[in-house]
């Protein structure tokens, strides 16, 4: 036992608490909202800013090790944190991935291929960009998520549009790529550079955010158990080249060519891993802890195909258009037996927001599949393709 500490009180870090007090820990989460999905479960709520210097001496004070459960938290709070207590990931890693121009320099100088690329600092960045990364997507360098900061652009005219839209603050601009599908490997490092990787997820995402996950047994075709290979290779190459220390997430793109890119990092557990809560033995949420208390890493084998649906706020909202919200039915989806439902506390509903999620775990991928088919249908959600 002990105290373990997480900057951030979202989703991910409700999860990591539930995880961590299963272990017989007591966790302490400093998030500046007064009511946020982890304050409510943790043992101790310190309400502060992430950079607020006497929340962090207070969190440092309780813990014996502190994480983080977004990438957008201050480097410089996870150094001061530093200075005090065990701190995973390291402030240089965060600092490395939560800025789109160093995490694909990053990742090229391992390496591994990524889109082609410009970074944007200016709009003559963008003049001088090549035809070649048009039609593109502009992100917005640091701070977007869920499709927030992108903007799709034809042309390098609608690209200076789309700048100027985003305050000029510094962009990645990349190529379009042809993808023929998403996947994703999470990966745990602890502090002994001991790796566990759990199984690769294949992911489609609608409108910039995360819809559906699942995870199977490699497949006896060929050229998909290759992807795989790959991508638990990369992942692993990506963890031990920043020197990484908990949980990690690296999305992929599998291109029409078959070849394989990296997207971009997250240091954290992951939307496209919340299958391993109920398909896997040890959670990615358990992973995060046990590596924080310096605990042997658990197994990570899928003990049976999932798919993962995740529950966004349009669904309170039976009219596409009108603003009146009813509860989704619950007890309706529930009636799938194989499926389990995962709501994380947020009090409003809004069109986008991660709300929850619903994992379907079957015996085989087939059922898995038609089952989550049916749970979609009793929530008035769009089939999972
Ligand atoms: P997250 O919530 O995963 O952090 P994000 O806001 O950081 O999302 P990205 O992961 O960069 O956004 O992009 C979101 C989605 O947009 C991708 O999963 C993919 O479907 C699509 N996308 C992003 N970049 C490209 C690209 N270069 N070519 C084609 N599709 C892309
Ligand atoms: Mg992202
Ligand atoms: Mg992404």
């Amino acid at each position: 036992g002990g105290w373990l500490g997480l900057l951030g009180g979202g989703q991910l870090g409700r999860m990591f608490c539930h995880a961590a007090q299963s272990l017989g820990y007591k966790v302490a989460v400093l998030d500046p909202a007064a009511e946020c999905p982890a304050g409510m479960v943790a043992d101790l709520h310190i309400q502060a800013a992430y950079d607020d210097e006497d929340g962090l001496a207070r969190l440092a004070q309780t813990c014996q090790a502190v994480t983080t459960e977004f990438e957008n938290v201050p480097a410089d709070s996870l150094r001061a944190l530093a200075a005090r207590c065990r701190v995973s990931p390291a402030a240089d890693a965060v600092a490395i991935v939560q800025d789109r121009i160093a995490e694909k320099a990053f990742i090229a100088s391992q390496g591994i291929p990524v889109a082609p690329h410009a970074a944007i600092r200016g709009e003559a960045d963008l003049r001088a960009a090549p035809d070649s990364l048009f039609p593109g997507i502009l992100k917005v360098a640091r701070l977007g998520y869920d499709g927030k900061g992108q903007a799709r652009i034809d042309s390098r005219e609608a690209a200076l549009a789309a700048f100027a839209e985003f305050g000029g603050v510094a962009c990645v601009l990349e190529a379009l790529m042809p993808l023929d599908y998403e996947i994703s490997v999470v990966i745990a490092r602890g502090f002994d550079g001991a790796s566990v990787v759990f199984p690769v997820a294949r992911n489609v995402h609608r409108d910039g955010i995360l819809a559906v996950s699942t995870a199977a047994p490699v497949k006896l075709d060929a050229a998909h158990a290759e992807r795989q290979a790959q991508a638990t290779a990369a992942a692993q190459a990506i963890a031990q080249g920043l020197g990484y220390h908990g949980v990690l997430c690296v999305e992929f793109f599998v291109l029409k060519d078959g070849s394989l890119i990296v997207n971009e990092i997250a240091p954290r557990p992951h939307n496209s891993g919340h299958y391993t809560m109920d398909a896997c033995l040890t959670s990615q949420f358990e992973q995060q802890a046990r590596a924080m208390a310096g605990l042997p890493l658990g197994g990570t084998d899928l003990l049976a195909p999932a798919v993962m649906l995740n529950l966004l706020g349009d669904i309170w909202y039976p009219s596409a258009t009108g603003d009146a919200q009813r509860e989704p039915d619950w007890a309706a989806a529930l009636a799938v037996p194989t499926a389990k439902l995962h709501l994380y506390g947020k009090r409003e509903a809004r069109r986008g927001r991660k709300m929850g999620h619903v994992t379907i775990v079957a015996p085989t991928l087939q059922q898995a599949q038609a089952d989550a088919a049916r749970v979609a249908a009793a929530l008035g959600m769009q089939a999972p393709e």
